[in-house]
Parts: structure tokens; C-alpha cells; sequence
């Protein structure tokens, strides 16, 4: 087969300890899924409890990654660039109508990553229920730290998640405040979508999102899977 122009290359993230790299496929993430930070973005209280995952996509070459500090272009058309620290849930193999219970078999591995927010753009668009898009799949928007294979750190349930900038603590939360499990947010997007080897998905961010500026230097991380620093240039 030829093609016209040469095809973009395979988005990947590095591999700790192996010269092999992850070609990633789609990046999924799921909002408010920290009660904290689902009440810092204004969200009603459930009465029963916690509402159901929701998602949304980030375009795969939307990922910036690295080993040493990686350095992010601050995006057009925003004067509120927020963090948002998560963890990255790796899969290296795929299904549809996954259960619970065998959600974890399809995890390849799991890294430490940012989903950069134009927290202005969405919030317009919230205001006028136009899709988020734009305020999340920017260039750039999807930052990842090095990839850590199961075989190596398990799955990671509980510790902390933290982000610094510029050496200041704003997001100090911890795995077991997730609403929902990551065996629960597998399971449910693999009722909507058919998941398949090479999707990444980013599980929500505790409170203390805000904004960053051009020099900024962010380091984050989750007890058991590692940290990242990010410059934005
Ligand atoms: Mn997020």
C-alpha cells in the first residue's frame, strides 16, 4: 500500500527497563471521579452516593512523554491552563462487556500522568453544553511519565498522588478516594466501547486543580507507580 503523505508515527510511551515501547491507540479519561475535586468543580451532591463514570478522549498524539523532564508547549486560547495529576492505567490487551472481575487481566501497566485543561474553553462550553473537546484535546494535552509493567509494581490501590509546582504542594490526594475502582471504570467503558490493546486511560484527579503558567516547573507522582516533572515552555 502507498499512501499520499507518510502516516503520522505510533504515539508510544517508554517502558521502564525495556528497550520495547508502548504503541498507544486511544486515550480515555473519566471526569470527577475524587469527590473532593467533584465538589471544587461545582458538582451537585448525590444523594445516593456517587453518580456513574463518565468519559471523554483526548486524540492519541495529544501525548507528551519522557524520562527526564519533559517539556510542554503552553496551548493557544487560554489565559487558565489548570493540572490535573491522575494515574495512567496501561492496556495490553483488549475486550467488550468486561467484568469486574477480570478488568485487571487486560492491564498492561500503569504511569503517572497529567490531563492539561483550558479550563476556560470548558467551562464555556459547559455553560453552553457544546462538547468539552477543545478544553481537553488540545496539542499536547496528555502528558505521561514512564510506563511501570504489573509484572513489576502489582496494581497500585492505595498511596498518594501528588502534584508540585514549582516545588509547591497543590494536589496531595490518595488512590483509595477514587469513586470508582479502576476494575469499575474498565468494566463500565467496555460497555460502551469495545477496548483493545494500546489504550491508555487516565482515572481522575483529586482536589487542588488550578492554574499554571509559561516556566513552570510540575512534578507529580503516585506512591507505587512513580513521578514525572514537566516544564512548560
Ligand atoms: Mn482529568
Amino acid at each position: 500500500m502507498t499512501f499520499i503523505f507518510p502516516p503520522h508515527p505510533v504515539t508510544s510511551l517508554p517502558i521502564f527497563a525495556r528497550n520495547e515501547r508502548f504503541p498507544v491507540r486511544r486515550i480515555f479519561c473519566v471526569g470527577r471521579n475524587y469527590a473532593d475535586h467533584a465538589r471544587e468543580m461545582g458538582a451537585a451532591e448525590q444523594a445516593d452516593g456517587r453518580e456513574p463514570p463518565f468519559f471523554f478522549m483526548k486524540p492519541a498524539d495529544a501525548l507528551v512523554s519522557g524520562e527526564g523532564e519533559i517539556v510542554v508547549a503552553y496551548p493557544p486560547l487560554t489565559q487558565n491552563l489548570h493540572h490535573e495529576v491522575e494515574m495512567i492505567v496501561a492496556l495490553g490487551s483488549g475486550g467488550a462487556n468486561v467484568t469486574v472481575d477480570a478488568a485487571k487481566d487486560l492491564i498492561f501497566g500503569y504511569a503517572v500522568g497529567l490531563d492539561l485543561t483550558r479550563r476556560d474553553i470548558q467551562g464555556k462550553a459547559k455553560e453552553k453544553g457544546h462538547p468539552w473537546d477543545m478544553g481537553k484535546g488540545f496539542d499536547q494535552s496528555a502528558v505521561a511519565g514512564i510506563l511501570q509493567p504489573v509484572a513489576l509494581v502489582g496494581h497500585p490501590d492505595r498511596g498518594r498522588i501528588w502534584l508540585t509546582v514549582n516545588g509547591e504542594s497543590r494536589q496531595d490526594g490518595d488512590l483509595t478516594a477514587m469513586m470508582w475502582k479502576v476494575a469499575d471504570i474498565i468494566a463500565n467503558l467496555s460497555t460502551t466501547v469495545r477496548l483493545e490493546a494500546g489504550d491508555l486511560i487516565y482515572t481522575g484527579t483529586p482536589a487542588g486543580v488550578g492554574p499554571i503558567v509559561r516556566g513552570d516547573l510540575l512534578e507529580a507522582g503516585v506512591d507505587g507507580v512513580g513521578s514525572l516533572r514537566a516544564r512548560l515552555v
